[in-house]
Parts: C-alpha cells; sequence; structure tokens
C-alpha cells in the first residue's frame, strides 16, 4: 500500500469506527434514509409537472386536464415538505444523540486511565475534545451526512432524468461537470488539512487558559497577569489564523464549484435553445432538462462544501477514536479475586524485588526495594526528596506496575484485584488534597459515596474537621470554594483524614504534609492520625519526628533503595543517613 492509500484507509475506517455508535439507533437511522429518499423523489418529481404545465398547460387542453397538473405539483410540495421535516427532526435526534453517547464514552474511557496517560496530556486539551470536536462530530451525523446522502439522491436521480429527457444534451453536460468534479476534489484535501490545523490550535489555547486558571494564585504573585494574557491572546489569534486559513480555501473552494456548475449549465442550456429553434425538443422539454440541471448543479455545489464539513469532522473523529483507543497500562485482571475473598482486616504487605522506573523515563526510580509490613503495623518512609517515596506509595496503589518483583496484599499479588476493589481497601492522606467545589458534607462523603450524614459527621469529629466546619456560616452546607481556596493547609488536611476514615480501609497510607502548619492545627491533626491508624495497617511518609517515634518501624530510603530500617533511637544511634536527616529534615526538631 502507499502511503496516500493506507491514509484514505484510515480515513474511512475513522468514519467506520463512529458505526458502532450508530448501531443502537437502527429505526431512526431507517427513518432518516427513508425520510431523504422521499424527500429526493418529491424533488425531482416536480421538474415533469413543469413539463406537462408548460407543453400542455398554454395550449388548447381542458380545464380537468390543467387541475390534475397543479394537484400533481401541489401533492409533490406537500410530499417535499413533509419528507424534509421528517429528515430533519429524525437525523438531527441521530446527530444529537450520538453525540452525547460519544461525549459519555471518552469521559468514561478518560477517567479510568492511569496517571501515565495524564503526564503526556493536557487537561485542557482533553476538554476540548469532549466538547470541540464532538460538537463537530455531531455536524457530521446530524447535518452534513443528511446533507451529503440528500444532494448524492439528487445528483443521481437529477442525472437519469436529464439522460431520460436528452442523451445528446445530458452526455455534453456530463462532460463539463467531470471538469468541475477533479478541482473541486483537489481543493477539499487542502481544507481538510487547514480544519485539523485550526481544531488543534484551539485546543492548544483552552490547554494554556485551564493551566492557568488552576494556578491563579502563582500567576498573579508573580505578577505574571499581563505575560499570560498575551500568551492566550497569541495562542488565540493563531487559531484565528488558521480558521482564517480554512474559511479562505472553503469560500475559493465554492467560489470555483458554484462558477464552474453554472458555466457548465448555460453552456449546455444556449445549445438546448438551439435544439427548440431546430424543432429537435419541445420548450417543455428543455424547461425540465433545465430544472434537472439545476437540480445537479446545486446539488454538486453542495457536496463540494458538505464534503469541507465532512472532512473536518473526519479530523474531529479521527481525534476522538485516537483517545478511545488509548489503552492503559495498568489493566484490570480477566478474573478478578472475588469480592469474598478481599482482605477485611488490617493488611500484610509485601514487596519483593521491586524495580521499577516511569514508563516515560529510562531512569530507575525504586532499586531492589525488599519489605514485609505486618498487620496493624506503623511503618514510617523518611528519605530525601527525590528518594521514591511517593513512588513507592503509587505502586502499592497500583498506578503503575512495577517493571520486575512483586507486591502482594496477604500473599495475593495486586494484579489479582479489580483495580477499584484494591484501592476501596486503602485510604490515602495526600500532601496535596483536592477539594471539590461542593458543600463540607459532600466533599467528606467522597470518601464513602453511600455514607449516611451521621457517619460523615462522626468521622468529622474525629478527625477534628467538625470544630471548624460548625463555626462556618452554614455549617456543613457551606460551600467550600473552588478548589477549597477557603480553607487553611491544616483543615484541609483534616478533611483528607475525616475521608480516609469514613472509608474504614485496612491500609492507610499518609504522606505528611512537609510545610509547617501552626501548633495547634499540628496538634489535632496528630490527635487525629492517631485515631485513624488503630487497628490499620499505617504507611506514612513522614516529615515529623513526632511522627517517627510513634513509628513500630522506620525505613529510610536514598535514591530509590533501602538504606536503613530500625526504629528511632537505634537509627539516630547508628549514625548514618537517618541521624543525619533527623537532625535536618524534621520540622519539630
Ligand atoms: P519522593 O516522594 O521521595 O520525594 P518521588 O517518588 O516523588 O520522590 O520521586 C522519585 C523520582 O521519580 C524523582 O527523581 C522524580 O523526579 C521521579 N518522578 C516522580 N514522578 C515521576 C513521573 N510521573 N514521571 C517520571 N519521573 C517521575
Amino acid at each position: 500500500m502507499t502511503r496516500t492509500d493506507a491514509q484514505k484507509a484510515a480515513k474511512l475506517k475513522s468514519i467506520r469506527s463512529l458505526l458502532p455508535f450508530l448501531e443502537p439507533y437502527r429505526k431512526q437511522l431507517l427513518a432518516s434514509i427513508f425520510s431523504l429518499l422521499l424527500a429526493a423523489i418529491a424533488t425531482l418529481a416536480i421538474p415533469l409537472c413543469f413539463r406537462k404545465i408548460i407543453d400542455l398547460g398554454f395550449s388548447d387542453i381542458s380545464h380537468q386536464q390543467i387541475n390534475l397538473t397543479f394537484i400533481n405539483l401541489f401533492a409533490a410540495a406537500f410530499v417535499l415538505a413533509f419528507a424534509s421535516a421528517l429528515r430533519y427532526y429524525s437525523v438531527s435526534w441521530l446527530g444529537e444523540r450520538v453525540t452525547c453517547d460519544i461525549r459519555k464514552a471518552v469521559y468514561s474511557h478518560i477517567i479510568i486511565q492511569s496517571p501515565e496517560f495524564f503526564e503526556t496530556q493536557q487537561s485542557g486539551e482533553l476538554l476540548s475534545r469532549i466538547n470541540n470536536d464532538t460538537s463537530i462530530v455531531q455536524i457530521l451525523v446530524g447535518t452534513s451526512v443528511s446533507m451529503a446522502v440528500r444532494n448524492l439522491f439528487l445528483l443521481l436521480g437529477g442525472m437519469t432524468m436529464m439522460f431520460i429527457t436528452s442523451i445528446k444534451l445530458s452526455l455534453l453536460i456530463l462532460a463539463t461537470l467531470l471538469l468541475t468534479v477533479i478541482p473541486i476534489m483537489l481543493m477539499g484535501k487542502k481544507v481538510r488539512h487547514l480544519s485539523r490545523n485550526s481544531q488543534d490550535k484551539i485546543a492548544q489555547a483552552s490547554a494554556i487558559a485551564g493551566e492557568k486558571i488552576n494556578a491563579i494564585f502563582t500567576v498573579q504573585s508573580f505578577a505574571n497577569e499581563q505575560k499570560e494574557i498575551k500568551k492566550f491572546d497569541d495562542s488565540i489569534e493563531s487559531s484565528f489564523q488558521a480558521s482564517k486559513s480554512r474559511s479562505a480555501a472553503r469560500g475559493k473552494l465554492t467560489f470555483i464549484a458554484i462558477l464552474l456548475g453554472f458555466t457548465s449549465i448555460i453552456t449546455v442550456l444556449w445549445l438546448g435553445a438551439y435544439a427548440v429553434s431546430n424543432n429537435e425538443m419541445s420548450g417543455g422539454e428543455l424547461t425540465q432538462f433545465f430544472l434537472y440541471a439545476v437540480i445537479v448543479a446545486g446539488s454538486i455545489a453542495a457536496l463540494s462544501e458538505v464534503l469541507g464539513d465532512v472532512q473536518r469532522a473526519i479530523g474531529a473523529s479521527d481525534r476522538l477514536l485516537e483517545l478511545l483507543s488509548i489503552q492503559s497500562l495498568v489493566q484490570n485482571p480477566r478474573n478478578p479475586l472475588a469480592p469474598t475473598l478481599l482482605p477485611k482486616a488490617a493488611i500484610n504487605i509485601d514487596i519483593q524485588g521491586v524495580n521499577f522506573h516511569y514508563p516515560s523515563i529510562p531512569n530507575d526510580v525504586l532499586l531492589d526495594i525488599d519489605l514485609k509490613i505486618r498487620a496493624g503495623e506503623k511503618v514510617a518512609i523518611v528519605g530525601p526528596s527525590g528518594s521514591g517515596k511517593t513512588t513507592l506509595f503509587k505502586l502499592i496503589q497500583r498506578f503503575y506496575d512495577p517493571q520486575s518483583g512483586m507486591i502482594s496484599f496477604d500473599d495475593i499479588d495486586l494484579k489479582e484485584f479489580r483495580l477499584q476493589d484494591l484501592r476501596r481497601l486503602i485510604g490515602v492522606v495526600p500532601q496535596d488534597i483536592s477539594i471539590f467545589s461542593e458543600n463540607a458534607l459532600e466533599n467528606i462523603r467522597y470518601g464513602k459515596e453511600d455514607a449516611s450524614d451521621n457517619e460523615v459527621i462522626t468521622a468529622s469529629k474525629i478527625a477534628f474537621v467538625d470544630e471548624f466546619i460548625s463555626k462556618l456560616p452554614q455549617g456543613y452546607n457551606t460551600f467550600l470554594g473552588d478548589r477549597g481556596m477557603r480553607l487553611s493547609g491544616g483543615q484541609k488536611q483534616r478533611i483528607a483524614i475525616a475521608r480516609a476514615l469514613l472509608k474504614n480501609p485496612p491500609l492507610l497510607l499518609l504522606d505528611e504534609a512537609t510545610s509547617s502548619l501552626d501548633a495547634e492545627s499540628e496538634r489535632l491533626i496528630q490527635q487525629a492520625l492517631e485515631v485513624a491508624m488503630k487497628g490499620r495497617t499505617t504507611i506514612v511518609i513522614a516529615h515529623r519526628l513526632a511522627t517517627v517515634k510513634q513509628a513500630d518501624r522506620i525505613v529510610v530510603m536514598e535514591n530509590g533503595r533501602i538504606v536503613e530500617v530500625g526504629n528511632h533511637s537505634s537509627l539516630v544511634n547508628k549514625g548514618g543517613l537517618y541521624s543525619h536527616l533527623a537532625k535536618l529534615q524534621f520540622t519539630d526538631v
């Protein structure tokens, strides 16, 4: 296959891949095709009525015949109106329906991706795919395809009727039409390329805006507003330039299509006029021929215009299908562990010979990690920044799989759990806490969807969340602001602890805040954590002396390896990396 053949095959494939989305709506599809056909037939019947009117209407015929001819014309108009309305409704319905389904499919596909997917995709760009690209596909299914099919029917029907009316004139028109179609095809290709370009530019612009709005404090505290405005302006301007080129190319295409189409009709009509004056055909026949030629030329012009839309939509559906075909590196097992076999109480963790590097970067991040943690044990992990502590947490939650080695819970390989079952076993209190634009109650309930209000409030009391929530103007119904802007760092941490408690997980992973909190917040968090850790296996990435002192064991990491294991006093006495870190790193020393 040549390169262009391969490209053509890919194009067809992308349209065909949309078919599964149409599959469930066969009835609506049939209704659309039926109404399209009916409307085309009614349109094609109209020139026949006109021929009769011209050939018979002005000569010596009975009123009855005149009435019949006009009633026929009226009937054709009625069928045309009815079929067009039905077509409009059924085709638009189909477009909207399919778009909703594609949006849902894309979102549910994105949300289950493992983190390496989000490392390479900008969130703004993903949103643009969900919104813009699906809207373009909607135009494709809801308008363009129907226009294309309708005009194709008219083209073929009109041509047939032209041949029936006059073979000689039809052959002539056909030759001139061929000359019209070739340049249109060539220009259409260019329009497609420009369309994809303009869509990409829009996606880039919204990605830029999304990222900066999410980091609004950083932007404003560096007084970079003007710089950001300029960046966005430039990006929007370049999207405008791209759309301008597309519109210009499309405009030229339309100009050439209409001009060439009409030129060919006028030329042929010219010859037709001679044919009538030589009595080779009747005036009615020429009128009929003329009307069919107008229908055919109109349909060619419409097809050329639709071709641009279709090409734009192919670009958009390509990108959507590309997105839908991405497979997460971390997959659910074929035969996941039965829910009844899931661990219920504190978990034994066994990490054996784990080596890991991130998929995007070949540098080893974890090397020969061997660690057994007993059920109910409290383990603190310490180590310089970048030593691999957070990465180890990610592997325990199976956001990534190690390249070699194995992690198991109660002697069951993590890969045997359904991902959601596995993660339900783990309560995570991260450093970077996500607060959603909802009230306090719903934000805490995020830990366990079906928790009652009472359960939420009990967990909040244990985590000392109740203490500040009850002082808010509407208590638990207070809206916490976009991403929790109205909360302090310590308050967010406590909300995260309440969430984790609500989940009542057999394993708790805590990533202690590195930033120092005020003494009161610190004390409350320590107390909340003490309760949270009871009866569970706990691993803490520790930054506080108080935490490491409480731990049963301390694991010291450096450059992706475990370099020391012991308790606080034994490690301090050893005088190794830990004793050095203890002096420098712990915020409460
Ligand atoms: P720690 O939590 O101990 O500070 P991390 O586990 O976050 O360390 O990071 C360990 C190493 O892995 C660092 O060198 C970091 O740059 C790298 N790293 C972290 N996340 C990614 C990622 N998503 N892709 C590639 N490298 C990463």
